[in-house]
């Protein structure tokens, strides 16, 4: 038997697919995702943190139901979550699970295909391509943060944490299947707290206990990054990705109030200057809405300023899509979808200038890239500071760490030239 897997939205939803392929794998579906065959289980995680994110949700599964049309159709992730009738009675889906009971996926699927799931429980590791490169590891789901556009609250609003231990143990199983790589994740990082360990614990705890060469971290919210969180950080600098996406959403002190998110933009650039005094080479990531209820000219100007300022190496720009349940679904001075388009193309060539200047002075400079595909004489993977880069390669480097001059860059990607390969792992 195999499956394949479809994830839309955030990492957490990425590391959720993960963990759902890997207990499939143990039960001994092969992954043929990236294979041109016939699927007999597909299984799609799905978003709903936009109206355009559950659009996209249903868009897939009909796609994937209609190109394999003898497979069984599984559904899961926050739009399953929310809405699970709607998915049952318009996608043509045969099971749907929401976020809670995504853990009796393969069970379930299992029990449909009649497998005694029991007989293939022991974890063949042999399973698993050798191939790897980044996973991701979840410690921390639910947000009670009630952000007044997302939905998420109200669909995971329960907080749970793995233990110190447990995360130890899953980094070291992740390094035994051969990632260089783990990204820690959560749905809201900063509330991540098991008994008196907080998320800098956690890291240290990866850091000290296994040999994954990266951790690098999932999203983070401004206010967690405080002198001393960052300092603590800094004592595993070595292992640390240089690398912080910091959700921004608007420079606006107004409508950061009416997105119910407590930081200044000041507070904001304060974290940004203590993140790059205390890490060299520093990239800062961010995600951005526009177009939010009464953000006029002056509150988008106010943003398009502050980007200028940022340097932010990458940008994810929404336009505010209003998502029914939440409390700005109904705010009034909605901004026309006209006008949000023009913001996010407005804002979108400011971030390119100031993602090509970063990228200018990086001409010359030596990083060591992860690589994660080979093409074509041509390689591609992420230096430790999450830039992408390509080089020529006559050998596949996939999942190996090579030195990379770089020699200019090319639609927001950096060009190398290899140096030296490091020993294959
Ligand atoms: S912090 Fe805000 S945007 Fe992030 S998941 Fe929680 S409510 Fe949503």
């Amino acid at each position: 038997m195999n499956a394949a897997y479809f994830t839309l939205g955030c990492k957490v939803n990425h590391y959720d697919t993960q963990s759902i392929a890997e207990k499939m794998a143990c039960m001994g579906y092969e992954d043929v995702t990236k294979k041109d065959i016939a699927a007999d289980v597909v299984i799609i995680n799905t978003c709903a943190v936009t109206n355009e994110s559950e659009r996209k949700s249903r868009q897939l599964i009909r796609r994937l139901r209609m190109a394999n049309p003898n497979a069984l159709i599984v559904v899961t992730g926050c739009y399953a979550q929310i809405n699970p009738e709607q998915i049952k009675a318009s996608t043509g889906a045969d099971l749907v699970f929401g976020t809670n009971d995504r853990e009796h996926i393969p069970l379930a699927i299992s029990k449909y295909f009649s497998v005694d799931a029991s007989e293939s429980s022991n974890l063949d590791k042999s399973m698993f391509p050798s191939s790897r490169t980044r996973a991701y590891l979840k410690i921390q789901d639910g947000c009670k943060m009630f952000c007044s556009y997302c939905i998420v609250p109200y669909a995971r609003n329960n907080i749970s944490c793995l233990s110190i231990d447990e995360i130890v143990s899953k980094a070291k199983a992740l390094e035994e299947e051969g990632y260089k790589e783990i990204v820690i994740t959560g749905i809201h990082l900063a509330s991540y707290k098991h008994e008196k360990y907080d998320l800098a614990d956690a890291l240290k705890s990866v850091a000290d206990n296994t040999g994954i060469e990266r951790i690098r971290l999932g999203s983070l919210e401004p206010k967690l990054l405080s002198e001393r969180f960052i300092s603590r950080l800094h004592c595993i600098k070595d292992k640390l990705c240089p690398h912080f996406h910091i959700s921004l959403q608007s420079a606006s002190p107004a409508i950061l109030a009416a997105m119910n998110r407590h930081y200044s933009p000041e507070y904001y650039m304060e974290a940004c200057n203590r993140v790059r005094e205390n890490f060299e080479d520093a990239m800062i990531t961010t995600d951005i809405i526009v177009g939010f209820p009464s953000e006029g000219e002056k509150e988008f100007e106010q943003t398009c300023e502050f980007v200028k300022k940022a340097g932010f190496s990458h940008v994810h720009i929404f336009p505010f899509s209003p998502k029914k349940g939440t409390p700005a679904a109904s705010f009034e001075n909605q901004v026309p979808n006209k006008i949000k388009h023009m913001r996010v193309d407005k804002l979108g060539r400011i971030c390119t200038e100031v993602r090509n200047e970063i990228l200018c002075k990086l001409v010359g400079r030596k990083y060591k890239v992860l690589c994660e595909k080979h093409e074509d004489n041509l390689s591609e993977g992420f230096s430790s500071n999450y830039l992408r880069v390509k080089y020529h390669s006559k050998t596949d480097d996939t999942a190996a760490v090579t030195d990379v001059k770089i020699v200019g860059h090319e639609d927001g990607v950096l060009t190398g030239e290899k140096l030296i390969d490091l020993q294959n792992y």
